[in-house]
């Protein structure tokens, strides 16, 4: 009894608001209006924004942090990421699924989120290939506060026309790829496959619509849009070219990803549409450990300047734009993380401004991901997902590679070394 009531006096005692933490800013780049400001102050209570703006007051006992030499941004966003996927050299492309559990694969993909928030990226969109369901049991880990990582937004399978993305299985192998697909013909099954995935956590359905000489119909794809809209999520869809970006496009989906084969004419009708490019811009030193990925893509001498025209042409014409790595590969020495930020000498060869780049990484992407209201941007009311660097990101996008604070729900998870 006299233990309870000192833990009485000890909760009375305790502060009746939660600690403010206050930042004070060197210069704050607003992406979403391609604006920056200096001398900022941000005031952080459980885990929002209070308040951001130069000279506010910091209130007494709030904890300091000094970022008055740094450039600070909203936190990263990579909108087509594979987090338990490492796709192999000179293999069939089944191999990375056949030789690994749905557990393995979790925990690939539990270490490379990890590494992506440490390196600045807040907030991703994991768009399939994680076996069982894996990537979904990520992000419950992380959401049950196991673990501090990343907003995770996981499509769970992906849906494709019989076949998934092999080709040529012999009939004695069966339909070994619904480890990693759900086979969809015809608007019915995509409905019941949207409906699987919603029951089982996706955030974001994902289609591959041309892998195979067959395709998705309008009609396919208008029965995924109106399924998952109704549940307030967004359809990305795997296309290169032709008929199927066509009917893509025409339905409405919400993304198109990839999209190497846009024509002009194409990406005119998605900037009418508003609908986002999520344009996965292999470095050519990425589509050399790819390869053709089985056939699935072309050479990589013809892949990457391919890339880079298409790119320029969609930012000319004025598409919007989400930053997505693709990344599926692991270098020696190399975090997946890091391998994500080699996409930015391909943004840079475009001739796309850094302000343009940056939007493409923060404000864009959380409005594909439908989190704008949420994070995305720096200003009152939203979670404080932000990063600082000791270099301008608008004069060199490639400075974002020196982030070195990153906060994440208003908990810093990573500070400079040798700092308080
Ligand atoms: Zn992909």
């Amino acid at each position: 009894m006299k233990s309870l009531f000192a833990l009485l006096v000890l909760l009375l005692a305790a502060p009746l608001s939660a600690q403010v933490v206050a930042i004070r800013a060197g210069t704050v780049i607003d992406p979403a209006h391609g604006a920056s400001a200096k001398d900022q102050v941000i005031l952080v209570e459980n885990g929002k924004i209070k308040s951001i703006g130069a000279g506010l007051a910091i209130p007494a006992g709030a904890q300091v942090i000094d970022l008055s030499h740094q450039w600070v941004t909203p936190g990263l966003i990579d909108a087509h990421t594979h987090m338990t996927l490492t796709e192999l050299q000179n293999v069939p492309f089944e191999t990375f699924y056949l030789n690994e559990s749905t557990t393995f694969r979790g925990l690939r993909g539990l270490h490379n989120v990890m590494q992506a928030l440490q390196a600045g990226f807040t907030a991703i969109r994991d768009v399939g290939n994680s076996a069982e369901y894996a990537m979904s049991d990520v992000r419950r880990a992380i959401e049950a506060g196991w673990f501090i990582g990343p907003t995770i937004i996981d499509s769970g399978k992906i849906i494709a026309p019989f076949g998934g993305q092999s080709r040529d299985i012999p009939p004695r192998q069966g339909a070994f790829w619904q480890f990693e697909y759900i086979d969809a013909d015809g608007p019915a099954e995509v409905r019941k496959a949207v409906r699987t995935n919603i029951y089982y956590g996706a955030g974001v359905i994902k289609l591959v619509a041309d892998n195979n000489p067959y395709h998705y119909s309008i009609d396919e794809f208008r029965a995924a849009v109106d399924e998952a809209h109704r549940a307030g999520i967004p359809v990305a869809v795997h296309v290169y070219s032709g008929d199927a970006l066509d009917n893509a496009i025409e339905a409405g989906v919400d993304s198109i990803e990839h999209g190497f084969d846009l024509t002009d004419a194409q990406l005119g009708r998605m900037k009418a549409k508003g609908m986002f490019l999520v344009g996965t811009d292999f470095p050519r030193k990425h589509l050399d450990i790819v390869g053709t990925s089985g056939g699935i893509l072309p050479e990589p001498a013809v892949l990457a300047p391919k890339i880079i025209d298409r790119l320029r042409r969609a930012h000319r014409i004025g598409v919007r734009m989400a930053f997505g790595s693709d990344t599926v590969i692991d270098m020696p020495g190399r975090t997946r993380a890091d391998l994500m930020f080699d996409y930015l000498a391909v943004w840079r060869e475009a001739g796309v401004p850094p302000a343009d780049i940056l939007k493409a990484m923060t404000a864009n992407a959380a409005e594909l991901l439908r989190v704008d209201k949420e994070r995305g941007s720096l200003r009152e009311g939203l979670s404080a997902d932000l990063v600082a660097m000791p270099a301008d990101p608008l004069s060199d996008i490639e400075n974002l590679r020196k982030i070195d604070f990153v906060m994440k729900d208003g908990k810093v998870v990573r500070k400079p070394a040798g700092s308080r």
